[in-house]
Formats: structure tokens, C-alpha cells, sequence
């Protein structure tokens, strides 16, 4: 029998028209049986969608399918950006994957962060933490496995990103005590991410997409028993390493000569930057700065120092993660 409850939190979000103004984090709770907890959660970027829209699917269907353990379900983990349609708070700025900092909390960001590492850390053994590229960037469908300081290679990562059926898998590393990652680490919950799409929009074939991978990772935690679907064999992209990022340290106009999932050459040209309103401004090439293929690309023309125009790296065998701990 299974049971369904409500787990909503409130928090504090205080603006300069609204003195005592609180924002609802919804959550649900559906409890199959004894087994493992999981929390599916996106959202954490207001901006990303296809993680919201697949964990709302899943608020109305996983009731009725769960078969074993406790699942909890967070279609909107930062609600106040979501409904904003923004990557940080628009409240107090925060960035909710920065946030896990602990007490005192300063505002509405930490509040958030602070009742998701006091209430529903310590209850989980895994979670499932869905991205997108936002408005500023888009991402090849890929699961995503962040490694957060010296955290060691846990075997059940490549198994689980495997089931979300994904093509493709990227590795980060974790250095901010305030991330996500880092909090799961602290209280010893599996984690897996995934960034999908981006760009300030969405489609259903990516919601869909996203909806099975979470219920093909579910099935490989033990929490469903129908079969899983067949595990996708994807690659794997080194993006820690320094040389996948190209940044530009100009401002300009990004015209991009490159698709994501292209394949290129180190060096080889993958854009221009230009600047339409000083058109004595020489034409600048953006050289790939290595080999491989494109996972990433930015989704907004105008640019700044700074700002990230793609990530590149070569496509590895997923057996050769444990290499990268
Ligand atoms: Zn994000």
C-alpha cells in the first residue's frame, strides 16, 4: 500500500514590497515500503526545465507505480526562481547551489539550502539532481557526475548513470563547501546530476527523456522492479580538466560555427566574435582550445570577459571514470 503525503516547507523571502513575505518549497513523500530513500530533485536553477517538468510528471505517476522504498519528490527545489523563471533568487541574488553553507543563514537562498541539509539529507540515501544549460547555455543530453574534493570513486556511479539512458556523461569536480555536491558528500548520499537542454527553453522529447531516466535510475536503486530499460553505454567528457572551458576575455557578440555534438580539432576556429556598434573592431577567431567534441555551447550572443562560450572535451569510455578519482 503505498502512502502519499505532503512534506511542503516554507522560508522567509523578504522584499522591498513585501515585509513578511514566506515562499512554499513543495515536496512530496510516497512511501512503497521498507528500502532505500531517494530524492528527485530540480529546480536548484529556477531557469532549468526539463528536470521540473519530468518531476511533475513523475508527482502524478509515481504514486501509482512505486513498488519499494521512499521517494521524494522535488519538482522546484528554489520555487521563488522557478516561478520567476531565473537562475538565482530574486529575493536576496542567491544561487542555491552555493548556498549550503549552514548557519546563521542570510536569507531566503540559505534558508532553502539550510532545510534541504536538515530535513531531507540526512533521510535519503540518493539523490538525483537534475540541470539544464538555463537561459545562458545549452547541454547535450548528458547524466553528470560531479566528484566533490577528494570524495573516492563510488562503483555505483557508472551503473546509475548508465540507467538514466542518457548518450552522453560528463564529469566535474566539486570545490565549493557551499554546492550541492558538497552537502550530499558531508551526510554520504549518492549523488547523480544531469544537465539537459537549456537555452530558456524546452521540449517534450527532452522532458520524456529526463521523466524515464529518472525512473530508469529509480529501477537501478532497487526502487521499482520492472525491468529497466536497456542501459545506454554512454560517454564519458573530462570537463574538469582546464583546457574544456573556453571563456572569452572580450566582450562582443558570439556568433558560434560550431553544433553541439560536433567533433573538433585542437585549435580549429569554432566562432567569432564581433562587435557591430565599433566596426573598426577586428574580427576575432575563438580557437577550440583542445580536441573533442562539443557539449556544451552558449545560448546568448552578447558576451563578456568572462563569460563561458563552450566546453569541449574528447569522448571517453565510461570504464575509465575511476581513472579521473
Ligand atoms: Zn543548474
Amino acid at each position: 500500500m503505498v502512502k502519499v503525503s505532503r512534506e511542503d516547507f516554507t522560508c522567509a523571502a523578504a522584499t522591498n514590497a513585501s515585509a513578511y513575505r514566506r515562499v512554499t518549497v513543495p515536496v512530496l513523500k510516497i512511501e512503497a515500503s521498507p528500502g532505500p530513500a531517494v530524492a528527485l530533485m530540480a529546480g536548484v536553477h529556477g531557469d532549468e526545465w526539463e528536470g521540473q517538468a519530468a518531476i511533475l510528471q513523475l508527482w502524478h505517476l509515481l504514486p501509482g507505480v512505486l513498488q519499494r522504498g521512499t521517494v521524494y519528490l522535488l519538482p522546484a527545489a528554489n520555487a521563488e526562481a522557478s516561478l520567476a523563471g531565473t537562475r538565482l533568487s530574486p529575493s536576496d541574488a542567491g544561487n542555491l547551489n552555493r548556498a549550503f553553507l549552514g548557519a546563521p543563514v542570510r536569507g531566503y537562498t540559505e534558508s532553502v539550502a539550510a532545510a534541504l541539509e536538515s530535513r531531507l539529507l540526512p533521510r535519503i540515501q540518493a539523490l538525483i539532481d537534475v540541470h539544464s544549460g538555463g537561459a545562458s547555455l545549452r547541454y547535450l543530453p548528458s547524466s553528470v557526475i560531479t566528484r566533490y574534493g577528494d570524495d573516492p570513486f563510488d562503483a555505483r556511479l557508472p551503473a546509475l548513470a548508465r540507467a538514466f539512458g542518457l548518450p552522453h556523461c560528463v564529469f566535474f569536480r566539486g570545490t565549493e563547501t557551499g554546492s550541492l555536491p558538497a552537502a550530499a558528500s558531508r551526510q554520504g548520499v549518492l549523488r547523480l546530476s544531469a544537465e539537459i537542454g537549456g537555452g530558456r527553453e524546452t521540449t517534450r522529447d527532452l522532458v520524456e527523456r529526463c521523466r524515464d531516466g529518472l525512473l530508469g535510475c529509480l529501477a537501478e536503486l532497487g526502487l521499482l522492479t520492472s525491468a529497466p530499460p536497456a542501459a545506454a553505454r554512454p560517454s564519458l567528457y573530462d570537463l574538469d580538466a582546464p583546457a574544456a572551458t573556453l571563456r572569452t576575455r572580450e566582450s562582443g557578440v558570439f556568433i558560434p560555427g560550431v553544433a553541439l555534438g560536433q567533433t573538433v580539432t585542437a585549435g580549429q576556429t569554432i566562432g567569432q566574435l564581433i562587435e557591430p556598434a565599433r566596426p573598426d573592431t577586428p574580427l576575432r577567431n575563438l580557437a577550440s582550445p583542445q580536441a573533442g567534441t562539443i557539449v556544451c555551447l552558449r545560448a546568448i550572443a552578447r558576451s563578456d570577459d568572462g563569460d563561458c562560450l563552450l566546453q569541449v572535451a574528447p569522448a571517453l569510455s565510461l570504464d575509465s571514470l575511476a581513472s579521473l578519482y
